[in-house]
């Protein structure tokens, strides 16, 4: 049982006496372990318990065992009835002759004590439910506070005399011929079936501790501090918390995230910030990496500077940061200032990557097109590589991609990237080898295409050391010196710039709020909303020719 595991240890625990007053029953091992004398007021011992939490209490870095042990000492002897039994009797007369053994805190902050069998004997009366708010810092730091409740008390109980001690009578009501019983709660006892003389509602100051790492809605029971009732056990108080929000920091479980915002400087040639810590005269100074550059949305971690974890108060959560990157505001950069800006940060002359122009590629994936992996979370070693699909779609949504090392895996779209249009093949086309897996040592090795189509997807390729070889299409790569890639680079540009023949339109744009932006209708009559996609039929009603 909890009460004997709980003691079990101490010196002179008698376990082998039975009934009170024994020869040599120890009596003296609670008040030892909450170091005061046997004559020491309720007052004393009270500031005793007070003091032991501050170095024992787990939240505070005590050790759950020897807290376990003060904490059921405390229960016995700040309750009257309990440390007169143990006086008389030691432990074994509290546990047997007392008001349902000692209080059992040890669920109360959650390191699995087990509970004593609370079902037999009476029931218990109902709990007393409180609500109490904390802020982040309480959350963090834990703590012992006090909470103020009104709990009934009484001196006896007698059977009510209106009801009998049923809690409940049967009223019958004549309406006209027929008569109708309706049962009824006593109003007396509020269908409790006794009475209590000297029914008194007593203010107390419940002491408890704020569990670190609390979350938004955990309940704490603090065991036998409710309502004392003459005829039941003890009840219970439930205390259920309520988080505050921080100003600061939002909470994600234990780890803590905040947002901050960087003029382009400080994005640019680094930052220092300072926030205040939910220790308490404690600051972080967060700063830039040297020749880190953030990006707009670009997220930060800095590991365990977040929330204790609840019941495991050495561990504890990350902090995240996320950044907003603000830029001058238009109108206040000067002529000279600008100049100075292109000066330095042109796109010439330092690097620039823009990868959600890489998002607008509506090219397709077809078989037989270059791709290379990227995103991957289980594989992260192969992000990068460049493959061949294989087969396109070869389930819905995935491809089936051969990669340089001749290894064929399935990869779902949104992770490949597209490298090249799909080849069109013809003789005489320079090509390289790649992927092979039977032939490795000719991976890389260049040719000429000789013959198309020798087998189904396999080409002749004359190397350059004069062999002839059958190759699969998708293990061929276009090959390109390096002065017709510069060649063809220029020529993709040119295309994507006006040619003489093309009228350019001048255009300058207003900054608007999209989320207060009310769309042009579509037109009258068309009452869809997609207008992108229009399904059978729909040229709507209005334009229906009859
Ligand atoms: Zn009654």
């Amino acid at each position: 049982m909890f009460f004997e595991e709980m003691f079990g240890g101490m010196p002179g625990g008698g376990h082998s006496h039975h009934g009170m007053g024994g020869g040599d029953v120890d009596t003296e091992g609670l008040y030892k372990e909450l170091e005061v004398g046997k004559n020491a007021t309720d007052r004393e011992i009270k500031k005793a318990w007070r003091k032991l939490c501050k170095t024992h209490h787990p939240d505070r870095g005590g050790d759950p065992e020897i807290f376990k042990k003060k904490e059921a000492a405390y229960g016995v002897l700040s309750d009257k009835e309990k440390r007169s039994l143990y006086d008389q009797g030691g432990l074994e007369a509290v546990q047997h002759g007392g008001v349902g053994g000692p209080a059992n805190f040890a669920d109360l902050f959650g390191f699995g004590g087990r509970r004593q069998a609370r079902d037999t004997g009476p029931k218990k009366p109902a709990a007393i439910r409180e609500h109490y708010t904390v802020t982040l810092e309480d959350v963090f730091r834990g703590g012992e506070r006090t909470l103020p409740v009104t709990i009934k008390a009484a001196d006896d109980v007698d059977v009510c005399s209106r009801c009998s001690g049923r809690g409940q009578y049967m009223e019958t009501v004549r309406r006209g011929p027929m008569i109708m019983q309706t049962q009824r709660e006593c109003p007396r006892c509020d269908g409790r079936g006794k009475s209590y003389s000297n029914e008194r509602n007593v203010k107390k100051d419940l002491e408890f501790f704020i569990p670190a790492g609390v979350k938004n809605g955990d309940k704490i029971t603090l065991h036998d501090e409710g309502h004392q009732l003459p005829d039941m056990p003890r009840g219970d108080v439930i205390v259920q918390f309520k988080v505050k929000k921080h100003a600061v920091f939002k909470r994600m479980g234990a780890d803590l995230a905040m947002a901050k915002e960087l003029t382009l400087v400080e994005a640019l040639c680094g930052f220092e910030f300072l926030v205040k810590s939910l220790e308490e005269q404690q600051w972080f100074k967060i700063q830039s990496e040297k020749g880190q550059v953030v990006q707009h949305g670009d997220v930060i971690k800095i590991e365990e500077h977040g929330l204790p974890q609840k019941g495991e108060r050495r561990s504890r959560g990350n902090l995240y940061v996320r950044f907003s990157v603000i830029l001058p505001q238009s109108g206040s950069l000067s002529a000279d200032a600008k100049k100075t800006i292109r000066q330095v940060l042109g796109a010439d002359k330092v690097k620039y990557e823009m990868p959600n122009q890489a998002l607008n590629d509506t090219r397709e994936i077809d078989s037989g097109i270059r791709v290379k992996l990227i995103g991957l979370g289980n594989r992260p070693d192969l992000n990068g590589t460049a493959g061949v699909v294989v087969e396109a779609n070869h389930k819905p949504g995935a491809h089936a991609v051969q990669l340089e090392t001749g290894q064929v895996v399935s990869v779902p779209e949104k992770m490949l990237e597209i490298l090249g249009d799909p080849v069109e093949w013809r003789s005489g086309m320079r090509v390289k080898l790649t992927g092979l897996s039977n032939n490795k040592e000719l991976n890389g090795a260049l040719g000429r295409i000789m013959t198309m189509d020798v087998k189904p997807g396999a080409h002749a390729v004359k190397l350059d050391n004069g062999k002839v070889v059958s190759v699969l299409s998708h293990l061929l790569e276009p090959y390109e010196s390096n002065a017709q890639k510069k060649k063809n680079k220029k020529k993709k540009a040119d295309a994507n710039k006006p040619k003489a023949t093309d009228t350019v339109e001048e255009l300058v744009g207003e900054i608007i709020d999209m989320d207060k932006e009310v769309h042009t209708a579509a037109g009258i009559g068309h009452n869809n909303e997609d207008d992108d996609e229009e399904g059978p039929g729909g040229e709507g009603v209005g334009c229906r020719q009859m």
